[in-house]
């Protein structure tokens, strides 16, 4: 895939490229990423690329020209064109997921008071990626291309993107390390057991149980299963569930502490 960013602030791209998973999937050709400085396609003698609004009105607005000539140097018949916009739809995993199909994206980042509203008429579409007002789109566009390349093939492992949060409108079950005491707190007991169905379970349960509790929005859009729905009476019950005690008892071997 072949993510095309344009920006006034190419060199708030190094430290993203260059760092962690984004630099290890982006160096294994997982994906290829060009930062194009739009002020590079600006025809204004003084290499201006932003003017005060027509009407009046507070601060700089990014001009048709520089953009629009930028998009069409850089962009192929197949790109998908998106404008970072407080007025776009809001991101989430699902349009993540999306994009990841895609052969080829293309992300217009504005900035100071925004761009002209002309340039709308050249995107496939505005994205946002939260009610609030950022600066300029460098930072929703470095969190799109990341949430995007990490899904591709070769970014992290594929047993990773199978649980994560948001997965079927799911949040991820909590996780634990070493040492099984830390700090008065403990591990929860059953991660020892050795029984993978039984982790499966018991992680489910959380799952439903956390987006129930901390989004319950999401939750909303589950379908649960008649198993799903067992899983939930048990945590109304104060009594460890017999499948829990059978996996505990069995895999008490397992259990160094
Ligand atoms: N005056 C604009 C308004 O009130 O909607 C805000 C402009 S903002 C300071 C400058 C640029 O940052 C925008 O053109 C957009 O590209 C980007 N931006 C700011 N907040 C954003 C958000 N929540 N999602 C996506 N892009 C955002």
């Amino acid at each position: 895939m072949n993510i095309t960013i344009l920006t006034l602030f190419p060199e708030m791209f190094e430290g993203f490229a260059t760092n962690s998973i984004m630099k290890r999937a982006l160096g294994k050709g997982v994906a290829t990423l060009k930062v194009v400085n739009i002020r590079d396609y600006t025809k204004d003698k003084y290499g201006r690329t932003d003017t005060p609004p027509v009407g009046g009105g507070a601060g700089l607005i990014e001009k048709c020209q520089p953009i629009v000539d930028a998009l069409n140097a850089n962009k192929t018949p197949s790109s998908h064109v998106i404008l970072m916009s407080p007025r776009g739809g809001t991101y989430n995993q699902k349009t993540a997921q999306r994009f990841a199909q895609l052969e080829d994206l293309v992300i217009i980042c504005g900035h100071y008071e925004g761009i002209d509203e002309r340039v709308n008429s050249y995107v496939d579409e505005l994205v946002s990626i939260g009610d609030y007002v950022l600066t300029g789109g460098e930072i929703p566009a470095m969190a799109i291309a990341d949430s995007v390349i990490r899904l591709l093939d070769g970014a992290i492992s594929k047993d990773s993107l199978t649980d994560e949060s948001f997965n079927n409108d799911l949040l991820e079950y909590p996780q634990f390390t070493e040492p099984y005491e830390y700090d008065g707190q403990t591990i929860p007991d059953i991660l020892y057991c050795g029984n993978h169905q039984a982790i499966e379970k018991w992680r489910r349960k959380q799952s439903l149980s956390l987006t129930r509790k901390y989004r319950p929005d999401l939750f909303a859009k589950i379908s649960l299963s008649k198993q799903d729905k067992k899983l939930l009476a048990e945590l109304e019950s104060d009594e460890t569930p017999k499948w829990e005690k059978t996996a505990l008892e069995k895999g008490k071997k397992f259990m160094k502490h």
